[in-house]
């Protein structure tokens, strides 16, 4: 058994889906199973919707149409004859929606967020399902929550592995064993309360459904389907002339996830190694061509790769009384990023100040500056860029910091970090 995920970019036009279909052909007689995330950008569209119904910056129905309209016209490509059935089915998901946003939102808003954001996944499965049907792709529509059980931690669910397998093992495996039954298609990022309220597992967290999915069926292999070739040495964004990286270690595979390269969500990786569930990242572009492939292997990565942030913070943050850091003041400060939800991205000590390096969320980092400030004598800089290599040597250390300014510089055996400034 495979796992395939399809991300929003790969279902996000009509051409898109039916690009998927042929990549399916190019499987004849496997099962498969099929994760798909909502189409296109329709994720921040719909936490665009739930702003406008907590927040009245926007009025709700005009994002809903935005929505609405996005869907329609790929479902009016996908399928020219009006009468299929699917019309009515996208069109009782928006009705839900509808009902969602009448009146004053009842519940908390993360746990409102799960229940409208998911939808954008539901449907992108629903129209997916029915056009490989249509292209002769015979598959069935499973709704993930059937399996994926969670805690109730909105927005960031917590995966009862226990039961989910258990869920997995005495309904999916049953039916993908039956002969006749080859593709299920179902959603990623998705999963339930045991109040049967819908949960999300975080932000691009499909990648990992398919871990969860592959894990719990044993599966062969993950291939998750992207716009490039595989995983590259540095984000094509940032960098000219990146270069494929044609196998991995699960081990740097985590270690880029983790300190930010976006082509994997940091939390796929460990259930497959846990389990040596080969993962390969592909082209949908280019599906005939290998792209990368994860797995066990001791082999180090054959050149430096770089993960790139922009939009940097350096806070300092040192005693009032100029005394020095000590065990007693960390655990204080770690417990107040805890506890405003602020990630670390890089830090160092020092005798009397310590430097953390965090991304600028205009949400967050106001709070956590302001309660800081009441014992410590806080510093930051803002506008700056934190990079990550991996497997650094001195040309990759010298390319990346001419014309720039470092702040802060960590370094390990294996990986350098530094914070810089333009000069
Ligand atoms: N649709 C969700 C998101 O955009 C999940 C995913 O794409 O993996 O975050
Ligand atoms: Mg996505």
């Amino acid at each position: 058994m495979k796992v395939f995920k399809f991300g929003g970019a790969s279902v996000k036009d009509a051409a898109a889906v039916k690009n998927v279909a042929g990549i399916l052909g190019m499987f004849p007689g496997e099962k498969i199973i099929v994760v798909i995330s909502a189409m296109g950008k329709t994720t921040n569209a719909l936490e665009r919707l739930v702003d406008a119904l907590f927040y009245k910056k926007e009025n709700p129905a005009n994002v809903l149409d935005e929505i609405k309209t996005y869907h329609f016209d790929i479902i009016g490509q996908l399928f020219p004859d009006g009468s299929h059935p699917l019309y009515d089915e996208i069109h009782n998901c928006f009705v839900e929606l509808e009902w969602a946003l009448e009146g004053e939102p009842e519940q908390s808003y993360d746990c409102e967020y799960d229940q409208v954001v998911s939808m954008g996944e539901i449907i992108a499965t629903k129209i997916v399902s029915a056009y490989l049907r249509e292209a002769g792709v015979k598959n069935k529509w499973w709704d993930v929550r059937d399996f994926i059980k969670t805690d109730n931690t909105y927005r960031e669910g917590k995966v009862d592995w226990e039961l989910t397998e258990q869920m997995i093992v005495s309904q999916l495996v049953p039916h993908l064993d039956a002969k006749e039954n080859n593709i299920v298609v179902t959603q990623g990022f998705l999963g339930v309360t045991s109040e049967n309220f819908t949960t999300t597992l975080g932000r691009e967290g499909s990648d990992y459904t398919a871990a969860i999915l592959a894990w719990c069926t044993n599966a062969e292999s993950v291939t998750i389907w992207k716009d490039v070739p595989g995983v590259l040495n540095a984000d094509p964004k940032w960098f000219d002339d990146t270069r494929l990286i044609a196998q991995l270690s699960y081990q740097d595979a985590i270690e880029l996830a983790y300190y930010g390269a976006t082509v994997i969500h940091p939390k796929t990786i460990k259930p497959l190694q846990n389990k040596k569930i080969t993962l390969y990242v592909r082209s949908f572009l280019k599906p005939g061509e290998p792209g990368t492939m994860i797995r066990d292997e001791q082999a180090p990565l054959p050149i430096p790769c770089f993960i790139f942030k922009i939009g940097q913070v350096l806070i300092s943050i040192s005693p009032k009384d100029f005394s020095f850091i000590v065990e007693e003041n960390l655990r204080d400060i770690f417990d107040l990023f805890y506890r405003h939800g602020v990630r670390i991205n890089t830090m160092q000590n020092s005798a009397i100040s310590f430097s953390v390096c965090v991304d600028n969320n205009e949400r967050k980092l106001p709070g956590l500056i302001e309660t800081l400030q009441k014992n410590y004598r806080v510093l930051y800089n803002e506008h700056l860029e934190l990079v990550t290599i991996r497997y650094y040597d001195q040309a990759t250390i010298d390319r990346v910091t001419t014309g720039k300014k470092t702040l802060l510089e960590v370094r390990s055996r294996y990986t350098v970090q530094m914070v810089m400034k333009n000069k």
